[in-house]
C-alpha cells in the first residue's frame, strides 16, 4: 500500500474557524494513524482577499492545536509557474482550449438557458476553433458530454454525477491566473496527495477535479467528505452561535487537547467514549468511524470537556498553560514546583484556564483587597479570638506542615468551642480576600508561614479599625 499523504489547504482570507480546525484534525489524525504525511498548503490564489497575517494566524492555531506538518507550508502564489506549465500540457493534449468568448455572449447564452429553465452552461463555441493565446483568452478544460463521473467517498459511498451536467470550465483566467480548480488539483498531483478528506461542501466541485486528473491521466485521489458543523439550531455554524476562531477559545482558556478531543467528535466516534487523549486518537481514527451527519456545535459541551482535560491533565502540565493568563493579570509566575502546588487546589475547579488564573490571584497578591461584603460578613468583632488564636499556633510552627495546620486549626476549636465552619470563612476571608475558594488547609500550606501569618495580622488590623463599635450576639 502505498503511503498515506494528506493535506490540509486553507485560504487565508479569515482566522482558522473550528470547522477548518476540525478538516485539519481529521487529515492530520488520519496520517499518523496511517504513518503517512500530512502536508499544509495555504492558498492565498485570491489576492485581494487573502492576508499574510491570516496566513499567520492559521498556523499558530495549528501549531497551538500540537497539529505538525511533513511539509509546507506552501503558499499556491508562489506556484503560478507550475500551474502554467501544467495548464499548457491540457492546451498540449487536446485536453484544454483557448476561449474568447466576450462576456456579453457568455451573459446572453446564460439568460437564455434561465428563460428556458435550463441549467446555464458555456455551450463550446470555441472548442474546435483552435484558437491561439491573445490578452483576452481565458483556457477551459474540455468535459465529455457524455457519461457520468462516479466519486466513490469513503465516507459517502457512491456519488454519481452526469457529466451533461458540467460544462467546459474555466481553468486559466485571461490574465494567466488558475483558477481554484486546476490549482488544487495541480497542487495534490505534485505533492502526492492520495487521500483528500475534506467538508462536504466541496462535494460539488469534486467532479470537475477528478475531470482534471483524467486529463493529467493521474490516479484520483481517495476522497472523504465530511458532513459540515452546524449550531445548535441546525443552522450553518455563524458568530450567533458563539466563538469560531481556534484563537478565541486559546484566549477563553481552553486547552488545545479539549478542543482537539470536542471536535473530533463533532464528525468520529469511537462507540461511546467521549473522552479521549491525542495519542488515544492517534491509535483509534479511522475513516470507517466518520459520521453521517453533522456535527452540531455546543458550546456547552465543549466548556465541560475543557474541566475534565484540565482535571485529567497533572498539574505540572498545566503550568506552562496558565501562565501567559496570570501573566496577563500582573501576577508574577513563581517556580514550577509552587505553580504545581498552585494549580493542585485549583484543577477540580475550573472550567478554563482563565477561571483557574482568576481563582489563583489571591496567591500572588501583595496586599489583599478584600470583598466588602465577604470583610463584612466575616471579619467581625466575634472573629477576633479564633483569628488571633490560630495565628499564635501557626507563628509557633517550625515546619509548616498539612498535619500541623489542621492540628493548629483543633485547638482553635477546642478552645474556642467552636466548630470548623465558623473559624474557617473568616480565615478564608483573611486570606483570600473572598468567601469561596479552595480548601483552607490546603491555602494555608501554598501560602506558607510568613504569608499566612501576615495575612492574619492584617484581618486582625482591619477588625481592629472597622469594628469598634462592639457587636450584640453574633
Ligand atoms: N482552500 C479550500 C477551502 O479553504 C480547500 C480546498 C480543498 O480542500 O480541496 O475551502
Amino acid at each position: 500500500m502505498d503511503e498515506i499523504i494528506t493535506r490540509f489547504p486553507p485560504s487565508p482570507t479569515g482566522y482558522l474557524h473550528v470547522g477548518g480546525a476540525r478538516t485539519a484534525l481529521f487529515n492530520w489524525l488520519y496520517a499518523r494513524h496511517m504513518k503517512g504525511r500530512f502536508i499544509l498548503r495555504l492558498e492565498d490564489t485570491d489576492m485581494k482577499r487573502s492576508k499574510k497575517e491570516y496566513s499567520d494566524a492559521i498556523i499558530d492555531s495549528l501549531h497551538w492545536m500540537g497539529l505538525d506538518w511533513d511539509e509546507g507550508p506552501y503558499f499556491q502564489s508562489e506556484r503560478f509557474d507550475l500551474y502554467k506549465e501544467y495548464i499548457q500540457k491540457l492546451i498540449d493534449s487536446g485536453n484544454a482550449y483557448y476561449c474568447t468568448c466576450s462576456p456579453e455572449r457568455l451573459e446572453t447564452i446564460r439568460s437564455e438557458a434561465m428563460a428556458e429553465g435550463r441549467k446555464p452552461k458555456y455551450d463550446g463555441a470555441c472548442r474546435n476553433r483552435d484558437l491561439g493565446k491573445t490578452s483576452n483568452a481565458v483556457v477551459r478544460l474540455v468535459v465529455p458530454q457524455a457519461g457520468t463521473t462516479t466519486l466513490k467517498d469513503a465516507v459517502k459511498g457512491n456519488i454519481e454525477f452526469q457529466n451533461s451536467e458540467l460544462d467546459d470550465f474555466i481553468i486559466c483566467r485571461s490574465d494567466g491566473t488558475p483558477t481554484y480548480h486546476l490549482a488544487v488539483v495541480v497542487d495534490d498531483i505534485t505533492m502526492g496527495v492520495n487521500t483528500i478528506i475534506r467538508g462536504d461542501d466541496h462535494v460539488n466541485n469534486t467532479p470537475k477535479q477528478m475531470l482534471l486528473y483524467r486529463a493529467f491521466k493521474n490516479k484520483i485521489p481517495l476522497y472523504g467528505h465530511v458532513p459540515m458543523v452546524l449550531g445548535r439550531d441546525r443552522t450553518r455554524l455563524s458568530k450567533r452561535h458563539g466563538a469560531l476562531s481556534v484563537t478565541a477559545y486559546k484566549e477563553m482558556g481552553y486547552l488545545p487537547d479539549a478542543l482537539i478531543n470536542y471536535l473530533v467528535r463533532l464528525g468520529w466516534s469511537h462507540g461511546d467514549q467521549e473522552f479521549f487523549l491525542k495519542d488515544e486518537l492517534i491509535e483509534k481514527f479511522t475513516l470507517k468511524n466518520i459520521g453521517h451527519s453533522p456535527g452540531i456545535f455546543d458550546t456547552n459541551k465543549l466548556l465541560s470537556l475543557n474541566a475534565d482535560h484540565i482535571k485529567g491533565k497533572k498539574p505540572g502540565d498545566l503550568v506552562k498553560h496558565l501562565t501567559p493568563f496570570l501573566e496577563k493579570r500582573r501576577c508574577k509566575v513563581n517556580d514550577q514546583a509552587s505553580m504545581e502546588k498552585i494549580i493542585e487546589t485549583l484543577n477540580t475547579r475550573s472550567k478554563t484556564l482563565e477561571d483557574m488564573a482568576d481563582g489563583a490571584m489571591f496567591y500572588f497578591a501583595g496586599d489583599l483587597v478584600y470583598d466588602a461584603k465577604a470583610a463584612k460578613k466575616f471579619l467581625k468583632r466575634s472573629s477576633m479570638e479564633p483569628l488571633k488564636l490560630l495565628l499564635e499556633n501557626l507563628g509557633a510552627m517550625d515546619s509548616f506542615t498539612k498535619e500541623g495546620i489542621e492540628d493548629a486549626f483543633k485547638k482553635v476549636m477546642e478552645t474556642t468551642g467552636l466548630k470548623l465552619g465558623k473559624i474557617a470563612q473568616p480565615v478564608r476571608v483573611a486570606l483570600t480576600g473572598k468567601t469561596a475558594s479552595p480548601g483552607i488547609f490546603e491555602i494555608l500550606e501554598v501560602l506558607g508561614k510568613d504569608k499566612s501569618v501576615y495575612r492574619l495580622e492584617k484581618a486582625i488590623n482591619h477588625i481592629n479599625e472597622t469594628a469598634d463599635i462592639p457587636e450584640n450576639g453574633n
